[in-house]
């Protein structure tokens, strides 16, 4: 007889083990079922975030970051250093022991409020029921009143550039080096290529960004994507815009990259080649001919603001449904469904989404940009504040990058908040926080903000809206 469950999850990424332990602590009986598996055959669980995503690449970006500043900027502080050397595969190490201790963490928590991992791969059928097959091929039923697929995505692959595994490799591959490729190649000047590509310049890689479109990060406002490309191209990355990969072919060693840009068809041979170019859901033998699920066009499953498909106790959250593929998005609508599933009246707020980007300066925004609100006929003030004059920066040695506070014209409501500079991945938070409260620039300017602190930047750009700040000229702009 089939197993049953009130909910059972499917996938154990950041959507899914939220979904998973909020469902359990509200005393809903919870089985995850999890399809990875270690080299050594055991259940992995975290997904891509904690894997292959968020944390791995976070933990390089912060390893090379501190690199570069000691060969860099050290001197300037008055540090005298030795010879500076990394040692690649003690990273490596120092990076998976971390993804362990992460992973083995998301298994106690399942442990400690009763959640069952179930191992396998799971194909959700009709009549809420789903067929789990494990890693020897027993296949065995389970049922449940509710069903919330969380199986996230995988990278995209293009024709153009088939994957070996060694010398061009996806962001997982890129997260693996065990040396520092003397010049390489990202296809793709999204979030991934720029993280990826400033780890391996950092270490000395000589680095080449090829992207098809004219700007990188469409995604953010025009002006801090233009100050990013300004500084990442400072530090040497070498961002070619205009530019489409149209083959590859692999030969004593060496990725010969074909290319067309402005000037026509071109070719140049690389050491190794990261494809970045964006990533797809993961839907491969999830759903059964009857189990009534639907995709849309790009493959995500189709769910209304709510998560909820047209089928009666059938949900779907974080990467494989529509908005942006970031794990705290997909952890709100892991805890949402889970909590409205037990009768709460829990809702995700889509127009407070925190956007980061983790290079050097992060980018960070949450709300609406220049762009969007000039096309919407929305009226705006914008409030700046260049970290060039802020103390707390000069100290640090951080002075690149601003603040932009962007508010209704008419109610000074807070309508986005651009940064780009050090640490905007921790400032965003208070802008967050304010936009969720429903702040106006005037109740931010009114806040006291500690000295000496990056924050101040924010506490300035808002006052900045009316033409208040204090270390700065101020100039109005009212759109
Ligand atoms: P996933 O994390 O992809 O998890 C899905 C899980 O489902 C996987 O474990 C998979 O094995 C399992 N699964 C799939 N199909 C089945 C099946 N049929 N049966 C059983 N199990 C199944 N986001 C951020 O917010 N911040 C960052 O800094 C960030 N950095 C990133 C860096 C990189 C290099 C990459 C690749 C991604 C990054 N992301 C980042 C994106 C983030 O990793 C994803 O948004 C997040 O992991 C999505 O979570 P999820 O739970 O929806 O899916
Ligand atoms: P993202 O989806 O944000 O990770 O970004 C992926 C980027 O890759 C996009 O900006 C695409 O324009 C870019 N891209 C996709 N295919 C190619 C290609 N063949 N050559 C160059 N850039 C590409």
């Amino acid at each position: 007889m089939a197993q049953q469950f009130d909910v059972i999850v499917i996938g154990a990424g950041p959507a899914g083990y939220h979904a998973a332990i909020r469902s359990a602590q509200l005393g809903l009986k919870t089985a995850c079922i999890e399809k990875w598996r270690s080299k050594d055959g055991k259940t992995v669980l975290g997904g891509t975030c904690l894997n292959v995503g968020c944390i791995p690449s976070k933990t390089l970006l912060d390893t090379s970051h501190k690199y570069s500043e000691a060969v860099h900027d050290f001197d300037d502080l008055g540090i005298k250093t030795e010879a500076i050397a990394i040692d690649v595969p003690a990273m490596m190490v120092r990076k998976d022991n971390i993804v362990n201790r992460l992973t083995q963490g998301v298994a106690a928590l399942f442990k400690a409020n009763g959640v069952e991992t179930l191992a396998g791969s799971a194909l959700v059928r009709a009549g809420s029921t789903v067929e789990l097959t494990d890693g020897e091929g027993n296949q065995s039923l389970l049922t449940a009143d509710h069903i919330i697929i969380a199986t996230g995505s995988v990278p995209v692959e293009i024709a153009a550039c088939p994957l070996d595994g060694a010398l061009i490799v996806d962001s997982s591959g890129a997260l693996a080096f065990q040396s520092v490729p003397k010049k390489l190649a990202v296809i793709g000047a999204g979030i991934i290529g720029l993280e990826l590509g400033s780890v391996w310049n950092r270490f000395g890689s000589e680095v080449v960004i090829l992207e098809a479109l004219d700007e990188i990060l469409p995604g953010a406002d025009q002006q801090v994507a233009k100050e990013a490309l300004k500084q990442l191209s400072g530090q040497g990355l070498d961002i070619r815009l205009g530019t489409r990969v149209t083959g590859t072919e692999v030969s004593d060693d060496q990725v010969n990259l074909h290319y067309s840009d402005a000037e026509g068809d071109r070719q140049e041979s690389f050491d190794q080649l990261i494809v970045a170019v964006g990533r797809k859901p993961c839907v491969d033998h999830l759903l059964a001919a009857d189990s009534g699920v639907a995709q849309d066009e790009g493959g995500f499953i189709q769910v209304d603001e709510l998560c909820d498909s047209p089928v009666a106790g059938i949900h779907a959250v974080g990467d494989v449904v529509r908005g942006p593929m970031l794990a705290h998005k997909g952890m709100a609508e892991g805890i949402m469904v889970a909590e409205r599933i037990a009768g709460q009246q829990t809702l995700v707020n889509y127009d407070c989404i925190p956007a980061v980007i983790y290079t050097h300066p992060e980018v960070a925004w949450v709300g609406r940009n220049e762009q969007q609100l000039k096309e919407a006929g929305i009226e705006y003030s914008i409030g700046m504040f260049p970290f060039s004059v802020s103390g707390r920066a000069m100290a640090a040695n951080q002075t690149a990058g601003f603040v932009k506070v962007i508010a209704a014209a008419d109610t000074d409501r807070l309508l986005g908040v651009h940064v780009i500079g050090a640490q905007a991945s921790e400032l965003i938070a208070q802008a967050v926080s304010a936009m969720e409260f429903g702040a106006s620039a005037e109740d931010i300017g009114l806040t006291m903000f500690a000295h000496p602190t990056l924050s101040e930047a924010f506490h300035e750009a808002n006052l900045a809206v009316d033409g208040q700040a204090i270390h700065i000229s101020n100039r109005r702009r009212r759109k």
